[in-house]
């Protein structure tokens, strides 16, 4: 008995439970542990191991809305702000997707998808920009025009066969597909007739934009395995479109006077010039979900492209960057393909000037470069192998212009 009174009270080291209330003490030297903190430790540990996992998973995609501005850089010149916002929502994207079954989600802030739509005029790069996210983060991409696209049931191509595009993108691997990047053209051709500007617009865009919805909200699609039309045979595969980055393209061309219309009508007085005073461009920044409803899309579609990047269109100056800058630019690709002839390829800065200066007259953007040298470059890369002893080849102005010949620099056959 009075060895019992000796016996010391064992309670536990870390929330001072003793031993009678709890259902068991695990000892160890001069401290104890009761089973209700052990669980809760395990459940620590649990939640800091999803957050480390995470965090890795993260890290290991090794992009940060910084890295992929400058990745983009490398390959897109100029639509400074249109990078910026693509990198910061597809970081934001990718991180939602990687954070999904952690810990992150045991609370009830979920993260929603935000695609993204880029608007700005033909040929400045609203393609260029999604294909080389895709290509900077490794997933699938596929591109659609809208304007192919109809309801199902409809001739034509029904949505989900951009879904197949993607799928065959990712090599029928479908988990690399449902992570992979959509990019659809010409939205603002889909637009509804009856609240938009124009009245040659496609009366059965509203179909279109709904059968759209349905993708880019999430949802899964039936989809054959081989693409081309269902058949009732066929058994499909279930493509989840819940992580699936959607960008959606369009000029939007005359979008600016709606903008300028509401602006004019909001502050009166202050900005009645406001359309005198600025350029298309510029009036796009102040794009608001409003204007993009009284163009002629569906609500509910607007509500699924939250992030709008206005893309301007391109000076002088970045016609000029895009011939030579890019890491794959026009110029380069043709001076890399002489250098295998062992030719040195050289354009006049003039020469330069003369294709800006084409291409701009072509309002298409940049579009139009690649063909104003192709076609110069034709009747040159067609005689070239026949020459011998060049050394040099440069284009001038001229040869842009008047379709002369090059300057050929032969080899100096002394020195040789
Ligand atoms: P769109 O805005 O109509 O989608 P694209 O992205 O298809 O235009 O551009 C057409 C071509 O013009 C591209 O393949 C690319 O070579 C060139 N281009 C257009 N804009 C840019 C840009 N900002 N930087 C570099 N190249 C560009």
């Amino acid at each position: 008995m009075a060895k019992k009174q000796n016996q010391k009270i064992v309670k536990c080291s870390f929330c001072g439970r003793d031993g009678n209330e709890v259902g068991s003490m695990i000892a160890g030297p001069d401290v104890y542990i009761c089973d209700i903190c052990i669980s809760s430790s395990v459940d620590i540990l649990k939640n800091n191991l999803a957050a480390y996992n995470n965090k890795k998973s993260i890290e290991k995609t090794k992009h940060t809305p910084h890295s992929l501005k400058i990745s983009l850089d490398e390959y897109v010149i100029g639509q400074e702000r249109a990078k910026k916002v693509l990198s910061v929502a597809v970081y934001n994207h990718y991180k939602r997707i990687n954070s999904r079954s952690t810990f992150f989600e045991l609370d009830d802030v979920e993260i929603e998808k935000s695609n993204i739509l880029l608007m700005g005029p033909t040929g400045v790069g609203k393609t260029l920009l999604a294909q080389t996210l895709a290509k900077i983060l490794d997933v699938p991409f596929a591109i659609a025009d809208a304007t192919t696209l109809t309801e199902a049931g409809y001739v034509g191509d029904d949505v989900e066969t951009v879904l197949v595009h993607l799928l065959q993108a990712a090599d029928y691997n479908l988990e690399r597909a449902q992570k992979g990047i959509v990019y659809i053209d010409e939205i603002d051709k889909i637009s509804r007739k009856s609240e938009s500007t124009s009245i040659t617009r496609d009366v059965s865009g509203e179909g279109v934009q709904q059968a759209l919805l349905k993708i880019l909200e999430g949802t899964i699609a039936g989809i054959p395995p081989k693409g081309g039309r269902k058949h009732p045979e066929q058994s499909l595969i279930n493509l989840n479109t819940k992580n699936i980055l959607f960008i959606l393209g369009g000029a939007f061309s005359g979008i600016d006077k709606i903008i300028a219309t509401r602006i004019n009508k909001n502050k009166m007085g202050f900005t009645s010039d406001l359309k005198k005073q600025q350029t298309d461009d510029e009036l796009l920044k102040f794009i608001q979900p409003e204007d993009l409803l009284k163009y002629g899309l569906i609500p509910e579609l607007i509500g699924r492209i939250p992030i709008v990047a206005p893309l301007q269109s391109l000076s002088e100056e970045a016609m000029k960057n895009i011939l030579t800058e890019p890491k794959n630019a026009i110029l380069k690709q043709y001076k890399k393909l002489y250098m295998m002839e062992g030719i040195e390829l050289e354009f006049d800065p003039f020469a330069v000037d003369a294709i800006v200066k084409r291409a701009m007259e072509r309002k298409t953007g940049a579009r139009a470069l690649r063909s104003i040298v192709e076609d110069f470059m034709l009747d040159i890369m067609y005689d070239l192998p026949e020459k011998k002893n060049i050394q040099k080849c440069i284009i001038t102005k001229d040869v842009v212009e008047k379709g002369k010949d090059p300057l050929f620099v032969k080899v100096d056959k002394k020195s040789a």
